[in-house]
């Protein structure tokens, strides 16, 4: 039986993968893992559905170092624990949907060729989105594959919030405009938020997902208005390593006083900036939490004060706002930011539950006082089971 729903979510350097079981109601989780450090040591761990770690274990050192290595890999170990099930669809994560796409496809000759002319809007990224699809249609032939994409949920913005200021030449011809990006989590949230919260759903929510990569989003009745992030996932907040929103003036002292060149900038901006830059310590917000010198406070109230004066800016886009959800590693488990964080938007009339926030738990819940004017929630992402639902929904179609 042809029942079961692989979902890859690939990077430069690791592979994550989530296997479903195509049920009739939702699908459900069978097994999740990753391949990590692909080009150094890859490393592959899995765990089944309650989390249970079930592989941690180095590859093989004489093993090619390759997507496609790893791919085979993580195959041959579904293999052993689906006793002979078989995959009837595969879904991908794919970052760039550039004006192209809009909603999830059934990967095509013709879907890659125009995949494949959006890797300049994402060089870093959609590459690697690509390369997993080509591989597994050849290990997985006839196998149909879906491509969802992390812009699409933003695709029906208002014009005004996609454009920048620039000649509108450039955004019609060149594509130059906002997309924003995360939009596989947003449409998770989206698609539970009626069950939570009816009110916001049928309303106004600012959604912060804070990970390694954070942004947020305006949502207005569950449809994208507004997103920090841009024509790139640089845009709006400061994240791990990447700076967020600076003046483009600094690029040009940088090109034109410091000498630097495109690759250096880039590395720059995305690879030694954001918490790592400003704290010189690590880009993980549980180090800087730890570590308690002064200059990683100083990167967590500038990462705290920027998703205060962002969820100020998408409150005015959506004229006010009924909910406040956090989400992703930060959103999800980051109590201390999600407490100075809404202490510092007391004044738009959020009233944290200090104790509720306290509270560790996998499940959604409600961090606010009862009389607060504003919702507040923890709502763990999904961005796998958005693929999955959107994979099978694709094929049915
Ligand atoms: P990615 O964007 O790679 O998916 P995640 O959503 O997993 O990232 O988020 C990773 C971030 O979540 C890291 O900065 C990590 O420190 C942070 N994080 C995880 N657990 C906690 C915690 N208990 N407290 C604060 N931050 C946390």
């Amino acid at each position: 039986m042809n029942d079961l729903l692989l979902v890859i979510n690939a990077g430069s350097s690791s592979i994550k993968f989530s296997l479903f079981e195509n049920t009739p109601s939702d699908p459900t989780l069978l097994y999740k893992g990753q391949m990590e450090g692909i080009y150094v040591t890859p490393h592959f761990t899995a765990k089944d559905a309650s989390d249970k770690k079930l592989v941690d274990e180095d590859l093989p050192a004489e093993l090619p170092k390759s997507h496609d290595t790893s791919l085979r890999h993580i195959l041959k170990w579904l293999d052993t624990v689906t006793a002979g099930r078989k995959i009837g669809v595969i879904g991908h994560r794919v970052v760039h949907g550039g004006t192209r796409f809009s909603k999830p496809e059934l990967v095509t000759p013709e879907v890659i060729v125009e995949l494949e002319k959006l890797i300049p809007l994402a060089p870093l990224h959609e590459p690697h989105n690509i390369t997993p699809i080509k591989i597994m249609g050849e290990l997985l032939p006839g196998v149909p594959q879906v491509v969802c994409f992390d812009t699409a949920f933003h695709s029906g913005q208002p014009e005004l919030n996609q454009l920048y200021a620039l000649p509108y030449e450039l955004s019609l011809k060149e594509g130059i405009r906002r997309y924003g990006f995360h939009g596989l989590s947003y449409e998770y949230i989206a698609s539970v938020l009626p069950q939570i919260d009816t009110k916001a759903a049928e309303g106004r929510t600012v959604v912060a997902h804070l990970g390694n990569g954070s942004s947020m989003a305006a949502l207005l009745a569950c449809k994208g208005i507004a997103s920090t992030m841009g024509f790139t996932a640089l845009e709006g907040l400061p994240m791990g390593t990447r700076t967020g929103s600076i003046d483009a003036g600094v690029v040009l002292h940088l090109i034109n006083h410091l000498k630097m060149d495109a690759k250096q900038i880039e590395d720059l901006l995305y690879k030694q900036s954001g918490l790592l830059g400003l704290s010189g310590i690590s880009s993980d917000m549980r180090d800087l939490e730890d570590s308690g010198t002064v200059r990683a406070k100083l990167a967590i109230d500038y990462f705290v004060s920027k998703v205060v004066r962002e969820a100020a800016s998408l409150a005015a886009a959506l004229e006010g706002f009924d909910a406040l959800v956090f989400t992703a590693g930060i959103g999800e488990n980051g109590a201390d930011v999600r407490l100075d964080v809404c202490r510092q938007l007391r004044w738009l009339g959020v009233e944290i539950d200090e104790a509720a926030n306290k509270v560790r738990s996998g499940e959604p819940r409600r961090i606010s006082l009862p009389d607060s004017k504003i919702a507040v929630y923890v709502i763990p992402t999904n961005e796998e089971l958005v693929i999955a639902r959107a994979s099978r929904a694709c094929i049915a179609s």
